[in-house]
Protein backbone atom coordinates (compact mmCIF):
# COMPACT_ATOMS: atom_id res chain seq x y z
CA UNK A 1 0.00 0.00 0.00
CA UNK A 2 1.42 3.89 -0.58
CA UNK A 3 1.73 5.92 1.36
CA UNK A 4 -0.72 9.03 0.35
CA UNK A 5 0.70 11.57 2.57
CA UNK A 6 4.07 11.75 0.77
CA UNK A 7 5.48 12.76 -2.58
CA UNK A 8 8.93 12.83 -4.02
CA UNK A 9 9.43 16.13 -5.83
CA UNK A 10 12.23 15.84 -8.68
CA UNK A 11 13.93 18.71 -10.70
CA UNK A 12 15.11 16.52 -13.93
CA UNK A 13 18.46 17.44 -15.35
CA UNK A 14 18.01 17.35 -19.29
CA UNK A 15 20.57 15.47 -20.01
CA UNK A 16 23.05 12.49 -19.37
CA UNK A 17 24.47 12.96 -16.06
CA UNK A 18 27.75 11.98 -17.03
CA UNK A 19 27.79 15.23 -19.08
CA UNK A 20 27.06 17.49 -16.22
CA UNK A 21 30.64 18.00 -15.47
CA UNK A 22 31.10 19.71 -19.08
CA UNK A 23 27.66 21.62 -19.03
CA UNK A 24 29.43 24.80 -19.19
CA UNK A 25 25.72 26.57 -18.09
CA UNK A 26 26.00 24.49 -15.19
CA UNK A 27 29.46 25.53 -14.03
CA UNK A 28 28.14 29.43 -14.26
CA UNK A 29 24.96 29.32 -12.45
CA UNK A 30 23.23 26.79 -10.14
CA UNK A 31 20.33 28.06 -9.37
CA UNK A 32 18.29 26.31 -6.51
CA UNK A 33 14.84 25.22 -7.96
CA UNK A 34 12.66 27.54 -5.72
CA UNK A 35 9.33 26.22 -7.56
CA UNK A 36 9.41 22.80 -6.13
CA UNK A 37 10.89 24.08 -2.72
CA UNK A 38 7.59 26.57 -2.60
CA UNK A 39 5.85 23.72 -3.10
CA UNK A 40 7.37 21.77 -0.37
CA UNK A 41 6.99 23.93 2.12
CA UNK A 42 3.29 24.41 1.16
CA UNK A 43 2.35 20.52 1.12
CA UNK A 44 4.28 20.37 4.50
CA UNK A 45 2.56 22.67 6.17
CA UNK A 46 -0.72 20.86 4.95
CA UNK A 47 0.58 17.75 6.67
CA UNK A 48 2.16 16.22 3.45
CA UNK A 49 5.45 14.39 4.08
CA UNK A 50 8.11 16.09 0.84
CA UNK A 51 11.57 14.88 -0.16
CA UNK A 52 13.11 16.66 -2.65
CA UNK A 53 15.76 15.44 -5.39
CA UNK A 54 17.48 18.07 -7.40
CA UNK A 55 19.47 16.47 -9.91
CA UNK A 56 20.75 19.50 -11.00
CA UNK A 57 22.92 19.45 -7.83
CA UNK A 58 23.13 16.05 -7.78
CA UNK A 59 23.56 14.99 -11.01
CA UNK A 60 23.44 11.40 -10.93
CA UNK A 61 20.55 11.30 -8.96
CA UNK A 62 18.80 8.27 -10.64
CA UNK A 63 19.42 5.82 -7.82
CA UNK A 64 18.70 7.56 -5.18
CA UNK A 65 15.22 8.41 -7.16
CA UNK A 66 14.79 4.51 -6.96
CA UNK A 67 16.01 3.60 -3.43
CA UNK A 68 13.30 6.40 -2.35
CA UNK A 69 10.45 5.01 -4.16
CA UNK A 70 11.50 1.56 -2.90
CA UNK A 71 11.57 2.11 0.64
CA UNK A 72 9.62 5.22 1.42
CA UNK A 73 6.74 4.32 -1.07
CA UNK A 74 4.89 7.67 -1.99
CA UNK A 75 1.68 7.93 -3.62
CA UNK A 76 3.30 10.53 -6.02
CA UNK A 77 6.27 11.61 -7.75
CA UNK A 78 6.12 15.04 -8.99
CA UNK A 79 8.53 16.80 -12.12
CA UNK A 80 9.21 20.33 -12.73
CA UNK A 81 10.32 20.57 -16.01
CA UNK A 82 11.05 23.27 -18.48
CA UNK A 83 11.29 22.32 -22.21
CA UNK A 84 14.40 20.80 -22.04
CA UNK A 85 14.67 19.02 -19.14
CA UNK A 86 10.86 17.81 -19.79
CA UNK A 87 12.20 14.31 -21.80
CA UNK A 88 14.56 13.71 -19.26
CA UNK A 89 11.28 14.25 -16.93
CA UNK A 90 9.85 11.80 -18.54
CA UNK A 91 12.35 9.18 -18.60
CA UNK A 92 12.48 9.54 -14.53
CA UNK A 93 8.43 8.92 -14.45
CA UNK A 94 9.25 5.77 -16.48
CA UNK A 95 11.60 4.61 -14.12
CA UNK A 96 9.60 5.62 -11.18
CA UNK A 97 6.42 3.41 -13.03
CA UNK A 98 8.62 -0.03 -13.21
CA UNK A 99 10.25 0.38 -9.44
CA UNK A 100 6.97 1.00 -7.75
CA UNK A 101 4.08 0.50 -9.70
CA UNK A 102 1.04 2.78 -8.41
CA UNK A 103 2.59 5.52 -7.77
CA UNK A 104 1.13 8.14 -9.77
CA UNK A 105 3.55 11.02 -12.05
CA UNK A 106 2.26 14.77 -11.79
CA UNK A 107 3.95 17.09 -14.45
CA UNK A 108 4.24 21.15 -13.74
CA UNK A 109 6.15 23.80 -15.34
CA UNK A 110 6.02 25.83 -18.35
CA UNK A 111 6.34 23.46 -20.68
CA UNK A 112 3.53 21.06 -19.84
CA UNK A 113 1.25 23.92 -19.14
CA UNK A 114 1.25 25.07 -22.74
CA UNK A 115 1.18 21.96 -24.37
CA UNK A 116 -1.19 20.78 -22.18
CA UNK A 117 -3.16 17.90 -23.79
CA UNK A 118 -1.01 16.83 -26.15
CA UNK A 119 1.34 15.60 -23.74
CA UNK A 120 -1.15 13.71 -21.99
CA UNK A 121 -1.56 12.41 -25.56
CA UNK A 122 1.71 11.23 -26.08
CA UNK A 123 3.56 10.18 -23.12
CA UNK A 124 1.80 7.74 -21.39
CA UNK A 125 4.27 7.86 -18.17
CA UNK A 126 2.34 11.55 -16.87
CA UNK A 127 -0.49 10.90 -15.06
CA UNK A 128 -1.40 14.48 -14.16
CA UNK A 129 -0.51 17.87 -15.44
CA UNK A 130 -1.01 20.96 -13.44
CA UNK A 131 -1.63 23.42 -15.78
CA UNK A 132 -0.70 27.18 -13.62
CA UNK A 133 0.52 28.12 -10.38
CA UNK A 134 1.11 24.75 -8.45
CA UNK A 135 0.96 24.92 -4.74
CA UNK A 136 -3.05 24.47 -4.35
CA UNK A 137 -3.87 22.06 -7.05
CA UNK A 138 -0.91 19.65 -5.81
CA UNK A 139 -2.05 19.65 -2.24
CA UNK A 140 -5.72 19.13 -3.31
CA UNK A 141 -4.45 16.42 -6.20
CA UNK A 142 -2.71 14.57 -3.08
CA UNK A 143 -5.40 15.70 -0.14
CA UNK A 144 -8.11 13.16 -2.51
CA UNK A 145 -5.34 10.71 -2.85
CA UNK A 146 -6.21 11.55 -7.14
CA UNK A 147 -9.09 9.70 -6.58
CA UNK A 148 -11.33 12.68 -7.47
CA UNK A 149 -8.72 14.63 -9.49
CA UNK A 150 -11.50 15.19 -11.79
CA UNK A 151 -13.03 18.00 -9.11
CA UNK A 152 -9.65 20.14 -8.04
CA UNK A 153 -8.76 22.51 -10.55
CA UNK A 154 -6.33 23.38 -12.52
CA UNK A 155 -5.20 20.13 -13.43
CA UNK A 156 -5.18 17.53 -16.59
CA UNK A 157 -5.89 14.05 -16.51
CA UNK A 158 -7.14 11.30 -18.16
CA UNK A 159 -11.02 10.37 -18.37
CA UNK A 160 -11.82 7.30 -20.51
CA UNK A 161 -8.25 7.37 -22.12
CA UNK A 162 -8.97 10.98 -22.92
CA UNK A 163 -6.95 14.40 -21.52
CA UNK A 164 -9.59 16.53 -19.68
CA UNK A 165 -8.98 19.73 -18.39
CA UNK A 166 -10.82 20.51 -14.96
CA UNK A 167 -10.58 24.21 -15.50
CA UNK A 168 -8.57 27.48 -14.30
CA UNK A 169 -8.07 27.95 -10.50
CA UNK A 170 -10.51 31.33 -10.74
CA UNK A 171 -8.67 32.54 -7.74
CA UNK A 172 -4.80 33.21 -7.28
CA UNK A 173 -2.61 32.34 -4.26
CA UNK A 174 -1.91 35.59 -2.11
CA UNK A 175 1.58 35.47 -2.46
CA UNK A 176 2.36 36.82 1.41
CA UNK A 177 0.09 33.39 2.36
CA UNK A 178 2.83 31.10 1.36
CA UNK A 179 5.44 30.05 3.46
CA UNK A 180 9.09 30.88 2.58
CA UNK A 181 10.43 28.07 0.27
CA UNK A 182 11.25 24.45 2.14
CA UNK A 183 15.42 25.59 1.43
CA UNK A 184 16.19 23.03 4.30
CA UNK A 185 14.97 20.42 2.06
CA UNK A 186 17.84 20.95 -0.77
CA UNK A 187 21.23 19.06 -0.30
CA UNK A 188 23.98 21.39 0.34
CA UNK A 189 21.69 24.74 0.53
CA UNK A 190 23.66 27.02 0.16
CA UNK A 191 26.46 26.09 -0.94
CA UNK A 192 25.78 23.60 -3.34
CA UNK A 193 23.85 26.23 -5.45
CA UNK A 194 26.16 29.66 -7.53
CA UNK A 195 24.65 32.23 -8.82
CA UNK A 196 26.21 33.56 -12.51
CA UNK A 197 29.75 33.92 -12.33
CA UNK A 198 30.77 37.92 -11.69
CA UNK A 199 26.92 38.08 -10.58
CA UNK A 200 27.76 38.51 -7.00
CA UNK A 201 29.87 40.49 -4.48
CA UNK A 202 30.62 37.50 -1.64
CA UNK A 203 28.89 34.14 -0.14
CA UNK A 204 27.12 32.66 0.57
CA UNK A 205 24.17 34.41 -2.12
CA UNK A 206 20.98 33.10 -3.06
CA UNK A 207 18.07 33.45 -5.57
CA UNK A 208 14.78 34.44 -4.31
CA UNK A 209 11.31 34.98 -5.69
CA UNK A 210 8.92 38.07 -4.77
CA UNK A 211 6.53 38.22 -7.69
CA UNK A 212 4.71 35.99 -10.12
CA UNK A 213 3.73 37.14 -13.72
CA UNK A 214 4.13 40.09 -15.90
CA UNK A 215 1.62 42.17 -17.86
CA UNK A 216 3.99 42.60 -20.70
CA UNK A 217 3.25 40.60 -23.88
CA UNK A 218 6.95 40.06 -25.52
CA UNK A 219 6.54 37.55 -28.47
CA UNK A 220 9.12 35.47 -27.54
CA UNK A 221 8.07 35.16 -23.71
CA UNK A 222 6.20 32.40 -22.54
CA UNK A 223 3.63 33.09 -18.89
CA UNK A 224 1.94 30.16 -19.18
CA UNK A 225 2.09 29.64 -15.50
CA UNK A 226 1.86 32.42 -13.71
CA UNK A 227 0.31 34.70 -16.48
CA UNK A 228 -0.52 38.46 -17.45
CA UNK A 229 -0.78 39.38 -13.61
CA UNK A 230 1.47 40.86 -11.24
CA UNK A 231 1.33 39.46 -7.73
CA UNK A 232 3.98 40.90 -5.24
CA UNK A 233 5.02 39.93 -1.64
CA UNK A 234 4.71 43.20 0.63
CA UNK A 235 7.42 44.66 1.85
CA UNK A 236 7.61 43.59 4.81
CA UNK A 237 7.07 39.66 3.74
CA UNK A 238 10.41 40.43 1.72
CA UNK A 239 12.16 41.88 4.25
CA UNK A 240 11.72 39.10 6.82
CA UNK A 241 12.47 36.60 3.86
CA UNK A 242 15.62 38.13 3.26
CA UNK A 243 16.25 37.34 7.26
CA UNK A 244 14.92 34.17 7.06
CA UNK A 245 17.68 33.82 4.95
CA UNK A 246 20.52 35.91 6.64
CA UNK A 247 19.61 34.12 9.85
CA UNK A 248 19.25 30.63 8.87
CA UNK A 249 21.76 30.27 6.10
CA UNK A 250 23.84 33.02 6.56
CA UNK A 251 23.20 34.90 3.10
CA UNK A 252 24.98 37.82 2.01
CA UNK A 253 23.77 38.53 -1.44
CA UNK A 254 20.58 37.82 -3.39
CA UNK A 255 19.58 37.93 -6.76
CA UNK A 256 16.06 38.36 -7.05
CA UNK A 257 14.84 35.99 -9.58
CA UNK A 258 11.57 38.24 -10.53
CA UNK A 259 10.60 39.11 -14.35
CA UNK A 260 9.78 42.83 -13.17
CA UNK A 261 11.07 43.46 -9.34
CA UNK A 262 10.31 47.22 -9.26
CA UNK A 263 7.10 47.14 -10.81
CA UNK A 264 5.25 47.89 -8.16
CA UNK A 265 7.60 50.82 -7.06
CA UNK A 266 5.93 51.56 -3.14
CA UNK A 267 7.11 48.29 -2.00
CA UNK A 268 10.60 48.09 -3.54
CA UNK A 269 11.22 51.67 -1.94
CA UNK A 270 9.53 50.47 1.61
CA UNK A 271 11.74 47.76 1.42
CA UNK A 272 14.77 49.72 0.69
CA UNK A 273 13.37 52.03 3.81
CA UNK A 274 13.48 48.86 5.97
CA UNK A 275 16.76 47.26 4.92
CA UNK A 276 18.34 51.10 5.53
CA UNK A 277 16.41 51.33 9.05
CA UNK A 278 17.44 47.92 9.94
CA UNK A 279 20.52 46.65 7.95
CA UNK A 280 20.81 42.82 7.75
CA UNK A 281 24.68 42.63 6.26
CA UNK A 282 22.86 41.89 2.57
CA UNK A 283 23.40 43.11 -0.92
CA UNK A 284 20.79 42.39 -3.83
CA UNK A 285 20.58 41.96 -7.67
CA UNK A 286 17.51 42.50 -9.44
CA UNK A 287 16.21 42.83 -13.13
CA UNK A 288 14.21 46.01 -14.14
CA UNK A 289 12.16 46.93 -17.23
CA UNK A 290 13.64 50.53 -18.08
CA UNK A 291 9.96 51.90 -18.33
CA UNK A 292 9.92 50.91 -13.90
CA UNK A 293 13.10 53.08 -12.56
CA UNK A 294 13.83 56.28 -12.07
CA UNK A 295 17.28 58.14 -10.34
CA UNK A 296 15.68 58.41 -6.86
CA UNK A 297 14.19 54.98 -6.69
CA UNK A 298 17.82 53.72 -8.11
CA UNK A 299 19.82 55.84 -5.86
CA UNK A 300 17.94 54.59 -2.92
CA UNK A 301 18.53 51.44 -3.72
CA UNK A 302 21.80 51.72 -4.28
CA UNK A 303 21.96 53.02 -0.57
CA UNK A 304 19.91 49.74 0.71
CA UNK A 305 22.32 47.44 -0.49
CA UNK A 306 21.34 47.05 -4.87
CA UNK A 307 24.48 45.92 -6.33
CA UNK A 308 23.37 45.00 -10.36
CA UNK A 309 20.64 45.63 -12.48
CA UNK A 310 19.57 43.70 -15.19
CA UNK A 311 17.87 45.20 -18.25
CA UNK A 312 16.02 42.98 -21.36
CA UNK A 313 17.17 44.96 -24.11
CA UNK A 314 16.88 41.72 -26.17
CA UNK A 315 17.92 43.77 -29.59
CA UNK A 316 19.81 47.13 -30.28
CA UNK A 317 17.64 47.36 -33.56
CA UNK A 318 14.26 49.27 -33.25
CA UNK A 319 12.79 48.17 -36.49
CA UNK A 320 13.45 44.42 -35.06
CA UNK A 321 12.34 45.29 -31.40
CA UNK A 322 9.28 46.78 -32.65
CA UNK A 323 7.93 43.22 -34.00
CA UNK A 324 8.47 41.69 -30.80
CA UNK A 325 8.18 43.90 -27.54
CA UNK A 326 5.85 46.75 -26.12
CA UNK A 327 7.77 49.75 -25.69
CA UNK A 328 10.69 49.39 -27.99
CA UNK A 329 12.44 52.89 -27.31
CA UNK A 330 16.40 52.20 -27.45
CA UNK A 331 17.31 55.54 -26.62
CA UNK A 332 15.32 55.74 -23.23
CA UNK A 333 16.49 52.68 -22.49
CA UNK A 334 20.20 54.01 -22.96
CA UNK A 335 19.49 56.79 -21.05
CA UNK A 336 18.23 54.57 -18.07
CA UNK A 337 21.41 52.02 -18.24
CA UNK A 338 23.54 55.49 -17.71
CA UNK A 339 21.55 56.71 -15.18
CA UNK A 340 21.49 53.27 -13.18
CA UNK A 341 25.94 52.86 -13.92
CA UNK A 342 26.28 56.81 -12.62
CA UNK A 343 24.28 55.58 -9.33
CA UNK A 344 26.89 53.35 -8.97
CA UNK A 345 24.91 50.38 -9.91
CA UNK A 346 26.80 47.91 -11.81
CA UNK A 347 24.40 46.65 -15.06
CA UNK A 348 24.26 43.98 -17.27
CA UNK A 349 22.21 43.61 -20.67
CA UNK A 350 20.07 40.72 -21.33
CA UNK A 351 20.00 40.18 -24.92
CA UNK A 352 18.76 37.52 -27.75
CA UNK A 353 19.81 37.05 -31.45
CA UNK A 354 17.80 34.94 -34.03
CA UNK A 355 14.86 36.57 -33.56
CA UNK A 356 12.38 36.34 -36.57
CA UNK A 357 13.11 38.76 -39.05
CA UNK A 358 16.87 39.14 -37.44
CA UNK A 359 19.35 39.65 -40.36
CA UNK A 360 23.20 40.01 -39.89
CA UNK A 361 22.57 44.37 -40.12
CA UNK A 362 20.71 43.61 -36.80
CA UNK A 363 22.78 41.89 -34.94
CA UNK A 364 25.32 44.44 -36.50
CA UNK A 365 23.25 47.10 -34.72
CA UNK A 366 22.77 45.20 -31.60
CA UNK A 367 26.89 45.21 -31.05
CA UNK A 368 27.09 48.75 -31.90
CA UNK A 369 24.70 49.91 -29.68
CA UNK A 370 25.64 47.18 -26.82
CA UNK A 371 29.34 48.41 -27.04
CA UNK A 372 27.76 52.09 -26.98
CA UNK A 373 26.56 51.39 -23.29
CA UNK A 374 27.85 51.56 -19.76
CA UNK A 375 27.76 47.79 -19.55
CA UNK A 376 29.22 45.59 -17.46
CA UNK A 377 28.28 42.35 -17.89
CA UNK A 378 25.92 40.58 -20.63
CA UNK A 379 23.90 37.90 -21.18
CA UNK A 380 23.19 36.70 -25.38
CA UNK A 381 21.00 33.69 -25.50
CA UNK A 382 19.85 31.97 -28.46
CA UNK A 383 16.61 32.85 -29.64
CA UNK A 384 14.01 29.87 -28.91
CA UNK A 385 10.08 29.26 -29.72
CA UNK A 386 9.24 28.21 -26.58
CA UNK A 387 5.71 26.73 -27.03
CA UNK A 388 3.29 28.96 -24.64
CA UNK A 389 5.21 32.08 -26.59
CA UNK A 390 2.79 33.86 -28.89
CA UNK A 391 5.40 33.25 -31.89
CA UNK A 392 5.88 29.45 -31.44
CA UNK A 393 2.02 29.38 -32.99
CA UNK A 394 3.39 30.88 -36.48
CA UNK A 395 7.19 29.85 -36.11
CA UNK A 396 6.80 27.91 -38.89
CA UNK A 397 6.24 30.66 -41.11
CA UNK A 398 8.87 32.60 -40.33
CA UNK A 399 12.07 30.30 -40.85
CA UNK A 400 13.02 26.73 -39.89
CA UNK A 401 12.21 25.46 -36.86
CA UNK A 402 13.70 21.94 -35.35
CA UNK A 403 11.72 21.66 -32.13
CA UNK A 404 14.06 18.83 -30.66
CA UNK A 405 13.21 19.52 -26.72
CA UNK A 406 16.68 18.84 -25.13
CA UNK A 407 18.33 21.54 -27.24
CA UNK A 408 16.01 23.71 -26.59
CA UNK A 409 17.61 25.70 -23.86
CA UNK A 410 18.59 29.19 -25.47
CA UNK A 411 21.93 27.77 -26.11
CA UNK A 412 21.19 26.17 -29.38
CA UNK A 413 20.12 28.10 -32.52
CA UNK A 414 16.69 25.27 -32.85
CA UNK A 415 15.30 28.50 -35.10
CA UNK A 416 16.81 30.18 -38.07
CA UNK A 417 14.78 32.71 -39.41
CA UNK A 418 14.33 33.05 -43.56
CA UNK A 419 17.40 34.33 -45.03
CA UNK A 420 20.13 33.33 -42.55
CA UNK A 421 21.73 29.82 -41.98
CA UNK A 422 22.87 28.66 -38.63
CA UNK A 423 26.68 28.64 -39.24
CA UNK A 424 26.52 32.59 -39.82
CA UNK A 425 24.22 33.18 -36.85
CA UNK A 426 26.75 30.73 -34.58
CA UNK A 427 29.88 33.21 -36.41
CA UNK A 428 27.90 36.30 -35.54
CA UNK A 429 27.40 34.84 -31.88
CA UNK A 430 30.79 34.63 -31.07
CA UNK A 431 31.53 38.02 -32.59
CA UNK A 432 29.61 39.69 -30.47
CA UNK A 433 30.85 38.08 -27.36
CA UNK A 434 34.16 38.68 -28.41
CA UNK A 435 33.40 41.81 -29.13
CA UNK A 436 31.91 42.68 -25.54
CA UNK A 437 35.08 40.90 -24.33
CA UNK A 438 37.67 43.27 -26.14
CA UNK A 439 36.44 46.64 -24.56
CA UNK A 440 39.01 47.97 -22.45
CA UNK A 441 36.29 49.07 -19.84
CA UNK A 442 34.98 45.99 -20.40
CA UNK A 443 38.15 44.00 -19.37
CA UNK A 444 38.80 46.62 -16.24
CA UNK A 445 35.60 46.05 -14.80
CA UNK A 446 36.35 41.91 -14.68
CA UNK A 447 39.85 42.97 -13.31
CA UNK A 448 37.95 45.09 -10.34
CA UNK A 449 36.08 41.77 -9.71
CA UNK A 450 39.39 40.40 -8.11
CA UNK A 451 38.66 42.31 -5.15
CA UNK A 452 34.77 42.75 -5.47
CA UNK A 453 33.99 39.50 -6.02
CA UNK A 454 37.17 37.38 -5.28
CA UNK A 455 34.82 33.93 -5.38
CA UNK A 456 33.69 34.40 -9.02
CA UNK A 457 37.38 34.90 -10.08
CA UNK A 458 38.05 31.21 -8.38
CA UNK A 459 35.17 29.81 -10.02
CA UNK A 460 36.46 31.17 -13.36
CA UNK A 461 39.42 29.99 -12.63
CA UNK A 462 38.89 26.45 -11.97
CA UNK A 463 36.45 26.09 -14.96
CA UNK A 464 39.11 27.97 -17.28
CA UNK A 465 39.05 25.07 -19.55
CA UNK A 466 35.36 24.88 -20.23
CA UNK A 467 35.12 28.47 -20.75
CA UNK A 468 37.88 28.63 -23.11
CA UNK A 469 36.58 25.71 -25.25
CA UNK A 470 32.81 27.55 -24.71
CA UNK A 471 34.17 30.55 -26.87
CA UNK A 472 36.03 28.70 -29.45
CA UNK A 473 32.72 26.25 -30.36
CA UNK A 474 29.77 27.63 -28.68
CA UNK A 475 28.11 24.30 -27.24
CA UNK A 476 26.48 24.17 -24.04
CA UNK A 477 28.06 20.60 -23.46
CA UNK A 478 31.41 20.30 -24.17
CA UNK A 479 32.93 17.21 -25.51
CA UNK A 480 34.60 14.62 -24.13
CA UNK A 481 38.49 15.03 -23.81
S1 LIG B 1 10.17 39.16 -21.53
FE1 LIG B 1 9.99 40.13 -19.51
S2 LIG B 1 8.75 41.98 -19.88
FE2 LIG B 1 8.45 40.63 -21.66
S3 LIG B 1 6.61 39.45 -21.16
FE3 LIG B 1 8.38 38.24 -20.51
S4 LIG B 1 8.68 38.74 -18.35
FE4 LIG B 1 7.36 40.32 -19.25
Amino acid sequence: MLNPRKILLVHPLGYGAEAAGRDVSRLANLMPPLGIASLAAYLEQRGVATTLIDCFARPNSDSLIAEFLRTEQPAFIGFSCTTSSFLDGVRLARLAKTVLPGVRTVFGGPHVSALKGRILEDYEAVDFIIVGEGEATLAELVACGGEDAASVPGLLLRADGLPLYTGHRTQSLELDSLPFPAYLKLEGFPGAYKLPIFNYPRTPNTSCISSRGCPYACSYCDRSVFGRTFRYNSAEYLYEHMRHLRQHFGIRHINFYDDQFTFHRGRVEELCDRLMKAPLGMTFNCAVRAEHIDAALVKHMKRAGCWMMSLGIESGDPELLAHHRQNPDLDMLAGQIRMIKSAGVRTKGLLMIGLPGETETSIRRSMDYVFSLPIDDFNLAKFTPFPGSPLYETIHEEGTFDEDWPKMDCMHFQFVTKGMTRERLEELFRAFYEGHFRRPKVLWGYVTMLWRSPDSWLRFLSGIKGFLAFTRKTERIQEAP
